[in-house]
């Protein structure tokens, strides 16, 4: 689960990590409003920020630095409600319905700090880099020594050795050290506290007045640690969501919308990856990934179907089901009531195996709707491929 900047800075705060003062605002009377305070308050200028989940909001004209109250308010009225673009959120871009204000800060380096699950070591990882304000993943593509990791032991937690050797790394003067050592670990004990599987601090800035401060962050949560979270669960904005997402979540369908024209509806993830690859080497492209689970029930799987079709792009759909605790007759029960009740357009291709094939497939049949059975994985397909093909 990602969350805005302004609640993950809100959070930093509580763990000792220096954020700029400011306020969110859903409107541009609150965006002034703010403005005002914080320059009264002696801020010299005030940034404002859309508030959306994708990152590069800066280079997609999403934060701008206004110098007095006028300007404040001229690039709230700009930023808020504006569709905004970055290469975080496609083409069509992201509605802006929040603005943080804050005060500005002089910004004398920028610096890159993030702790981050490493699968591949088990292990949390803390990275800090020099090239910060910048898009991480270019400097790792373009020069990976740039990036000072420490790995973090889950029996010791992290250290402050290692933070140190980061704040070191970092390039950091003499009497920055400890603060930067103090606010390192107030980050990784945040992200420890709250199952994070992502905190990313970019830009972490020094200051011409010698300060720290973390003046953007990103926060991902481990959605299977939710449960322990109640109060953070509170935090997620779902108009940030893929809508298609977001109703297939109300269901527990596992629903990740792609780009091509073919849906998939799969039990089970390894086979809807399977199905994903088979698609690929038949010719087409997957529209989506959809795991209805083990254990799906029929309204499930009406609901699933309905979220299928709800995807313009659509063109074909491949049920690929292998019957184990979900039994293929309830499947094809499932199936025959979504297709009748939504009024299916689109071909509608099979693949089915396992516990009550048999009825299953009788069920299809005596539906007197016009299915599209394949034999194998392979066979259906193809037939799925040339079926979306036909009917576009
Ligand atoms: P992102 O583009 O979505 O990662 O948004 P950031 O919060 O990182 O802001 C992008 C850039 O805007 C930063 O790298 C800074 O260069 C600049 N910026 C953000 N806040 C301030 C500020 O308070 N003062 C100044 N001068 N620049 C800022
Ligand atoms: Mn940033």
């Amino acid at each position: 689960m990602k969350i805005h900047e302004y609640q993950a800075k809100d959070i930093l705060a509580k763990y000792g990590v220096a954020v700029p003062r400011g306020e969110v605002a859903n409107t541009v009377e609150e965006a002034v409003d703010v403005a005002r305070r914080l320059l009264a308050a002696g801020a010299s200028g005030v940034v404002v920020k859309a508030q959306i989940h994708a990152g590069g909001r800066g280079k997609g004209g999403g934060v701008k630095v206004a110098k007095n109250l006028a300007e404040a308010e001229e690039y709230a009225k700009k930023i808020l409600g504006m569709q905004l673009i970055t290469h975080q959120t496609g083409p069509q871009g992201q509605k802006v319905q929040r603005l943080l204000i804050e005060e500005t800060a002089p910004i004398d380096r920028e610096l890159y700090l993030g702790v981050v699950l490493d699968r591949a070591t088990a292990k949390m990882v803390f990275m800090a880099s020099q090239a910060g304000g910048m898009e991480i993943e270019e400097v790792a593509a373009k020069d990976p020594k740039a990036i000072h990791k420490e790995f973090i032991d889950p029996a010791v937690g992290f250290q402050p050795y290692q933070a140190r050797k980061l704040a070191f790394a970092l390039g950091l003067k003499p009497t920055q050290i400890a603060p930067a050592v103090q606010l390192m670990s107030g980050l990784f004990k945040a992200c420890a506290e709250t199952d994070a599987s992502l905190m990313e601090i970019n830009p972490f800035i020094t200051t011409k007045d010698d300060r720290l401060f973390a003046l953007d962050c990103k926060i991902n949560f481990d959605d299977n640690a939710m449960f322990r979270h109640k109060d953070l669960k509170e935090l997620r904005d779902v108009a940030e969501e893929d809508p298609l997402e977001v109703e297939a979540s109300k269901y527990a369908l596992n629903y990740i919308k792609l780009d091509g024209n073919i849906a998939c509806m799969v039990n089970g993830a390894g086979l809807a990856m399977a199905t994903m690859d088979i698609i690929q080497y038949a010719g087409g492209m997957p529209a989506n990934f959809l795991d209805v689970g083990g254990g799906a029930n029929q309204q499930q799987i009406e609901h699933a179907f309905e979220i299928l079709l709800s995807d313009k792009n659509v063109k074909a759909v491949f049920i690929n089901i292998f019957g184990g605790i979900l039994r293929v007759d309830t499947l094809a029960q499932g199936v025959v009531e979504a297709a009748k009740k939504t009024n299916v357009q689109v071909p509608i291709i099979l693949r089915l195996e396992g516990t009550n094939v048999e009825q299953g497939r009788k069920i299809l049949k005596d539906s007197g709707l016009n299915f599209l059975i394949g034999e194998t994985m392979k066979d259906a397909a193809e037939i799925a491929v040339k079926a979306a093909k036909s009917s576009q």
